[in-house]
């Protein structure tokens, strides 16, 4: 059972039902039939003897003359006559209807039955019944009472079989029809659970292309229809569409990646084959050292950031949070950061005391010095950077500059990996930075913004949530 198809085990269990179902009603209908027809025949067979009882009379032979023939029977009895009046019911619906004398002889009736059973005991007003050649009777007798009529008895008798005919008949219909019908809901169960199941064959032939990697961009596109076949189609194109955008992602990733590597590993190549190729004086050793260190400095930055991504986006336990006082954290940051004093730049700070968040503090120090450090590398000679901290509904985090700015189309793209803006092209940097920041405020629920204008300055605003129960 376990090997079979879905729509195979719906419809073993669908015929297996619909078998037991039809069995229980035919059979049900059928005895409630065969009782209710028994009720009937012994009802009428009282009723035709009872009826019976008033169409026998008695005639003298004195007024025979006086008799009117007219229809009516008459039989010789002691010394007048017996009328069985027209009306008397001697074989109506399989009831027979025998008029019997005293000492059991048929005076009345003719039927092969009649004779037979006029040994079996007369007995008034009861229903007995009785079995004859294998089949079964009923016999219902009356005693006549009036003017010598005395001892006569009315006897009834009817198959118990009697008007069977038609049960038997609605029986054997059924068996031609059930089967007929039983076939057709099978093999219309069948069909309605191929075609409502189409679309897990669907799924999986998505999920089969998508699994083996041959393409990403297949969908199951069920279209429209609200039921959970096509919900969960949706769900898995949702989930499919998200996977593209990941692997997309990834995959632009380590292009970029080892294109970024390759430009310093070149330089390093380039200078490693000219200082080798022939004697140099010691100051061209010296500056062909200087570049190599700087592009090999270059290459630890961009793979230190890498695995901070990895390991950011795995969501492991590499990055275990404390309770931090991020107000002296930053604070301990920009003491840090003043020292630099790059390009005459003045950094300031006011930062509210006491605001606590649980996190990573590699991580938010990694977030803080990125954001000040583009500040410095991107602000102008003699420039301010200002850092502030606070909690509102939120804890708000600022650093602002005055620096060379961000145009409006490229303020949406600074936060992709490896995008740098024009403007910033000749200066150094990895276009990893503000990606981590990123990466890094939503990794804690939170959010960043930028509001910038070219040659003005930039503002980035990052909001974290507030640590709860404190
Ligand atoms: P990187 O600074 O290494 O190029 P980032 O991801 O930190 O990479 O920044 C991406 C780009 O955003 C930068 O190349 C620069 O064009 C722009 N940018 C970032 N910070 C500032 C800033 N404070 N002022 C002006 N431009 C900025």
């Amino acid at each position: 059972m376990k090997n079979l198809s879905i729509r195979l085990k719906i419809t073993i269990w669908f015929s297996a039902i619909l078998v037991l179902v039809i069995g229980i009603t035919f059979t049900t209908i059928f005895w409630i039939n065969r009782s209710v027809m028994q009720k009937n025949i012994k009802d009428n067979l009282i009723k035709t003897v009872e009826d019976n009882v008033d169409e026998v009379e008695f005639f003298d032979s004195l007024n025979k003359d006086s008799i009117d023939y007219d229809g009516d029977i008459y039989i010789s009895y002691k010394d007048g006559l017996l009328e069985i009046d027209d009306d008397f019911l001697d074989k109506v619906n399989g009831i027979i209807t025998a008029l019997y004398s005293e000492n059991g002889a048929l005076l009345y009736g003719e039927n092969r039955l009649i004779k037979k059973t006029s040994k079996i005991h007369f007995e008034d007003e009861k229903l007995q019944k009785i079995s004859y050649e294998g089949a079964g009777y009923y016999i219902f007798d009356r005693k006549l009472q009036g003017r010598k009529l005395d001892g006569l008895w009315l006897r009834g008798i009817v198959s118990e079989n009697e008007d069977m005919e038609r049960v038997t008949t609605v029986v054997h219909i059924s068996f031609i029809a059930l089967p007929v019908l039983f076939v057709l809901a099978v093999f219309g169960g069948y069909s309605v659970a191929k075609r409502m199941l189409r679309p897990v064959n669907q799924i999986t032939e998505a999920a089969t292309q998508i699994s083996q990697g041959s393409d990403l961009k297949k969908r199951i596109a069920l279209g429209r229809g609200g039921d959970e076949l096509h919900q969960l189609a949706a769900v898995f194109d949702d989930m499919f569409a998200r996977l593209e955008e990941a692997f997309e992602t990834e995959r632009r990733f380590t292009s970029d990646a080892s294109h970024e590597l390759r430009t310093p590993m070149a330089v390093i190549m380039a200078q490693c084959e000219y200082i080798l190729n022939e004697t140099r004086s010691v100051e061209e050793y010296e500056e062909a050292f200087y570049v190599i260190q700087r592009q090999g400095r270059k290459m630890s930055r961009l793979i230190d950031d890498m695995l901070v991504f990895t390991r950011m986006e795995q969501r492991n336990e590499s990055y275990p949070k404390e309770y931090l006082n991020l107000s002296e954290l930053i604070e301990d940051i920009c003491q840090d950061m003043v020292l630099l004093k790059e390009k005459q730049i003045i950094l300031t700070w006011e930062l509210e005391p006491d605001i606590f968040f649980e996190g990573n503090r590699l991580l938010i120090t990694r977030l803080l010095i990125n954001l000040i450090s583009n500040a410095y590398r991107y602000g102008k000679q003699n420039g301010n950077i200002f850092v502030t901290l606070n909690q509102k509904e939120k804890i708000f985090v600022t650093v602002k500059d005055n620096g060379i700015g961000i145009s409006r189309e490229q303020q949406e793209k600074i936060f992709e990996r490896f995008y740098r803006a024009d403007a910033s092209r000749t200066l150094e940097g990895s276009g990893l930075g503000l990606a981590m920041v990123r990466e890094i405020v939503q990794f804690y629920g939170g959010k960043i913004e930028v509001s910038s204008e070219l040659e003005k300055g930039s503002v980035f605003t990052i909001s974290l949530p507030i640590l709860k129960n404190i």
